[in-house]
């Protein structure tokens, strides 16, 4: 099996971004730019994106991974915004039935704590009606049932809980974004990573963005009618180097991660109210925990973990769960840390406590200059956002000659259903036992789509397909091959961190050291693969090994 490297897919995207006239030029490849792209080449707009490092790989990879209502806003009385994020979160359900997935929070409550338990389990209800019963009901929790279904839950401070539901990715935010840069790809969209945008100016009524292929050095210069700049909290920098004036601005919220070894094995979130009086989730994450997160307020958007906000984490934790010892620095397999960016009108945040700052977003338009930005936002609104930049296009006059083309979702279930079909006919799941992802066809399916029929027949080609190529992941060797030929992985921490999860899963020493990395390399790089084996060997890590980073 042979995987043509990533380049090729880049190659040619590059070639088309270099001749490149277009209807609009999108900056930014996280959530927002790639919602962007794939809305509006799927509906047949001429799209260029660009994405300075890799596609989804500032915030859109440091979320909690939750796509969710809002419940939180309940408290600040935002109920239309509670309402349009449920209702976002129940299309992204409906449209992603393997990706997007109901999952049950199991809320601890402590005793005299700022509301009383039964008032926060009427505001469950509330807001199961306000997101149109779409979920599983909510349902009150005594300490007797808490200590039976969730014995990790320290019971000493509580007088119960309940439990609601919201949704979350299984495969993670990143891996999330990349399906809506594939769809864009697969519409024509000329998009690459590794490109960053260095200026447009406004010449004879369009856009001229000169911008770098950080790969080559090589520099592009693209025309376009419209600009969007979904920069996510660098967008205010980007205006005003374009000298684009708006009335919205970011305020930025710096939020962490820690994941440990699975620390309980129900498959729900466990949510608590943390010291400082917000929720405080531990997440499922493949066979592992996901414990955050934090809200401190930053003036830049490039954050790292500090050793407080670790303290914090992890205090919290111990506090709250019955573990056979307290969590240490010592069991952090990997961390997460991104900048929330919060968006806030001309006049500020208005004296308001930037943890009451609600998380809607703002796309704002310049019918002058034929500019728009995307301020703010939740992955769990993304495809309001696609929505709203395609209406915002239209209305300044560039054709979207697919109007009515459903550019999100899954495929059609009858596609699904002959997938699974394949799948138990030629037995994939007998070689192997299902993991805490599910079975190696629920895996496939849910992370590759149409594409998995393809892996199907490359494993009825030569069985080795099916074979896991890392000792310490079960990702297949098909899958590492598909990546290298249409995952457009640049770096190996592309495939590591974003096209899979398997660097927030596997201590980073372990991954050094698995004999498959070599292999993976190969069908990731051809060629290549030395350089970028050895570039992540040497090159900056995701800090641990141990927490002192490279
Ligand atoms: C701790 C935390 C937890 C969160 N949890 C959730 C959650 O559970 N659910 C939820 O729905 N939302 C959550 N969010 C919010 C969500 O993650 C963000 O709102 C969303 O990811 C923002 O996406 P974006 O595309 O605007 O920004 P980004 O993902 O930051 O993308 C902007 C991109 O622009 C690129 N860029 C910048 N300058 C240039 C340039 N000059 N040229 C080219 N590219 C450029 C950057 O490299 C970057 O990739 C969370 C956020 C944080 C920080």
């Amino acid at each position: 099996m042979s995987g043509a490297a990533g380049p090729t897919l880049r190659s040619a995207s590059l070639a088309r971004l270099g001749d490149g006239t277009f209807d609009v030029v999108v900056l930014g490849g996280g959530i927002n730019g790639a919602v962007s792209a794939a809305a509006l080449a799927g509906r047949g707009a001429k799209v260029a994106l660009l994405e300075r490092a890799d596609f989804g790989s500032a915030t859109s990879q440091e979320s909690s991974c939750l796509v969710w209502g809002g419940i939180k806003y309940l408290e600040s009385m935002e109920f239309g915004l509670v309402r349009k994020l449920c209702l976002a979160r129940n299309q992204l359900l409906r449209a992603y039935p393997s990706a997007v997935r109901e999952i049950r929070f199991y809320t601890a409550h402590t005793r005299g704590f700022r509301h009383g338990r039964w008032k926060l389990l009427a505001g469950t209800w509330l807001y199961w009606l306000l997101g149109s019963c779409f979920t599983r009901p909510p349902r009150p929790l005594s300490r007797a049932t808490m200590a039976r279904e969730e014995p990790a839950v320290a019971l000493e401070a509580l007088d119960g809980g309940f439990e609601y539901s919201d949704a979350w990715l299984p495969d993670g935010d990143a891996r999330f974004v990349w399906s809506f840069v594939r769809a864009a790809l697969d519409h024509g969209c000329a998009a690459a990573n590794y490109v960053e945008a260095e200026g447009s100016v406004r010449e004879g009524g369009e856009w001229v963005t000169t911008a770098r292929d950080l790969v080559s050095g090589a520099p592009l210069r693209l025309r376009s009618r419209l600009l969007i700049n979904a920069c996510g909290p660098w967008a205010d920098g980007v205006n005003a180097r374009n000298a684009i004036k708006t009335e919205h601005r970011h305020f930025l919220s710096k939020g962490i991660h820690l994941l440990v070894d699975r620390l309980t094995p129900g498959g729900r979130v466990l949510a608590f109210f943390a010291d400082d009086g917000r929720l405080f989730f531990v997440i499922p994450l493949g066979d592992k925990t996901c414990i955050g997160t934090t809200d401190t307020p930053v003036d830049r958007p490039e954050v790292g973990v500090t050793g407080e906000d670790r303290r914090f984490v992890l205090d919290n934790i111990n506090k709250r769960l019955k573990l056979p010892r307290p969590l240490t620095e010592a069991d952090v397999v990997a961390e997460r840390c991104g900048v929330r960016p919060l968006v806030v009108g001309a006049a500020g945040a208005g004296g308001r406590d930037w943890m009451q700052l609600s998380r809607k977003h703002a796309i704002e338009t310049s019918d002058a200059d034929g500019h728009v930005t995307i301020f703010g936002g939740k992955l769990t609104d993304c495809l309001n956002v696609g929505e709203e930049v395609c209406g915002e296009v239209k209305r300044l006059g560039v054709g979207l000659p697919f109007p009515a083309h459903r550019w999100y979702g899954e495929p059609p279930a009858a596609l699904r259903d002959e997938f699974f079909h394949q799948a138990r006919l030629m037995g994939l799941d007998g070689t192997a036992p299902a993991g805490p992802d599910g079975t190696t066809s629920e895996r496939l399916w849910r992370r590759h789509g149409a594409e998995a029929l393809g892996l199907l027949d490359a494993i009825r080609r030569d069985r080795r397909a099916a074979e896991p190529v890392l000792r310490s992941n079960q990702v297949l060797r098909c899958e590492v091959a598909l990546a290298g030929q249409r995952e457009m992985v640049v770096e190996l921490e592309d495939f590591l961190r974003r096209r899979t999860g398997i660097a927030q899963v596997v201590r980073s020493e372990a991954l050094r050291r698995d004999p498959g990395l070599e292999e993976a390399c190969r069908l990731l790089f051809g060629g290549e693969a030395e350089v970028r084996r050895n570039a992540w060997l040497h090159g900056p890590e995701g800090t641990p090994a141990h927490l002192g980073g490279a």
